[in-house]
């Protein structure tokens, strides 16, 4: 089902998100925007935890 395959999809991505964000943790550069080395608002965090941008990039793979 092509369901399915999108929910497996959407696990291996988030799994693959949650390991940038240990290693952005373990680095020291978790909160730090990727592109531009901003530090990413706490309630954009709050909300969303693996965000890896700040307000002027957006997410890669989103929107
Ligand atoms: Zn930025």
């Amino acid at each position: 089902m092509s369901n399915e395959n999108q929910s497996v999809a959407h696990i291996e991505k988030t799994l693959d998100d949650v390991a940038t964000a240990m290693r952005r943790l373990a680095d020291g550069t978790y909160r730090r925007c990727v592109s531009c080395g901003a530090e990413i608002a706490r309630d954009v965090l709050e909300a969303n935890p693996l965000y890896t941008s700040c307000a002027a990039h957006p997410q890669m793979g989103e929107a």
